[in-house]
């Protein structure tokens, strides 16, 4: 292609009619069937790499092999050091002067696992699946975006795109939520590689807002043989507590509460001075959020010689489905169409980093990663076969996004 082509739109199903410069994206899906035994070794490497969020060292050696990767196919990368311990992998492709506002891909290293669950889940290929931890949450997935990267680099060498990969979103993204929000206000959309929903593999155009809260509770404490009558039992009240805060869930609204951890008390002799409860909150709209945050805070005691003390609040708002997303998604339909299968769309109660750019009104499209079952579970793995027409429909909407 020559060079004067490359600095023009390219044509994506929705405006293809007579153009000459449609993306043979077809020839896309079938070239990576032949490319696929390659992405699998990177794919098997970096599930080998074992990076629990809790493990800086080995996330930012998962990290390196990323980084290497990109740096082959020319991207700027940036090993940032905010971001925290587990820094944020930042990986810069097209020309600088290129005046075409960047996509985001965003995405993450870390997984849930811990260093040595391989010997548990060991990486293992069988009936056209593939196991490990952390491959379809979301190791696959960031393989994807770099060999959809090389096949835009072929058509479009100077397309904006930024590759933004955290170390700590499985538990929040709290120290590399800033430098997220920073990069995708310059974007023009946001692609996240988190896996796709269901067996057909789903985009997901709206995702939950995710509460994260801790109650204390303060009681009296006391021999519970000797002096029972002056304690005042802080387990007891928790008890209590866990009824008022599970009475706030309201599934038709899409509003969940989950306590899911507990703790409290010394011994069984002893009348705890001492309980607490750690909250899941789940909600489809920033106001629901406030309301029950409120109604959390309100929280009163049954017993008056116990208090309560409440922490936490909205970690990540509702991925709403904005106008601009279902746009992005019409166009991704098309093109899939144009690739020979049908793309859904759904929402999902999971949050993501999705959720962060989706708030800053930055056209969003999640789940753009592989499809699979068990995110999370011992059973999680990818169907192999999906990856091409999935990665070659990536790399149709990052070179069309426009
Ligand atoms: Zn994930």
């Amino acid at each position: 292609m020559t060079k004067m082509q490359h600095s023009r739109p390219i044509s994506g199903a929705s405006q293809a009619s007579g153009s000459k410069e449609v993306i043979k994206i077809r020839g896309w899906v079938e070239r990576l069937g032949h490319e696929l035994d390659e992405m699998m070794k990177r794919v098997s490497a970096l599930v080998r790499q074992e990076s629990p969020t809790s493990h800086s060292d080995a996330v930012n050696a998962a990290r390196e092999t990323v980084a290497k990767w990109a740096e082959e196919l020319g991207a700027r990368v940036t090993r940032h050091a905010r971001g925290g311990s587990r820094g944020v992998l930042e990986a810069r492709f097209g020309t600088p002067k290129d005046e075409r506002r960047p996509v985001l891909l965003l995405g993450h290293l870390d997984t849930v696992w811990p260093v040595g669950m391989l010997a548990r889940m060991p990486w293992r290929v069988a009936d056209g699946w593939a196991y490990g931890p952390g491959v379809l949450d979301m190791k696959a997935g960031v393989v994807m975006a770099l060999t959809a990267m090389k096949l835009v680099r072929e058509v479009d060498t100077d397309r904006p795109v930024v590759l933004l990969l955290s170390g700590d979103e499985e538990t929040g993204s709290h120290d590399s939520r800033e430098l997220i929000e920073e990069v995708a206000k310059e974007c023009r959309a946001a692609f996240v590689l988190e896996p796709a929903q269901g067996p057909q593999g789903a985009y997901k155009t709206a995702r939950k807002g995710v509460g994260q809260f801790r109650l204390e509770i303060r009681g009296v404490p006391s021999h519970s043989g000797v002096d029972f009558g002056a304690g005042h039992s802080a387990v007891r009240e928790l008890a209590w507590q866990i009824e008022q805060i599970s009475a706030l869930t309201d599934l038709d609204r899409g509003t969940t509460l989950n306590v899911g951890v507990v703790g409290g008390g010394t011994q069984s002799n002893v009348v705890a001075a001492e309980a607490w409860a750690d909250i899941d909150l789940r909600v489809t709209t920033v106001a629901e959020a406030e309301m029950i945050t409120r109604r959390l805070q309100a929280l009163e005691t049954r017993d008056a010689q116990c208090t309560l003390r409440l922490a936490g609040g909205l970690n990540r708002p509702p991925m709403e489905r904005t106008e601009g997303t279902a746009k992005l998604f019409a166009h991704a339909k098309a093109l899939a169409a144009q690739l020979g299968f049908a793309l859904e769309e759904a929402a999902t109660g999971g949050g993501s980093d999705g959720n962060f750019t989706s708030a800053l009104g930055v056209p969003t499209l999640d789940g753009m990663g592989a499809i699979g079952v068990g995110a999370h579970a011992e059973n999680e793995s990818i169907r192999i076969d999906s990856l091409p027409s999935r990665t070659a429909l990536l790399a149709a909407m990052i070179a069309t996004t426009v």
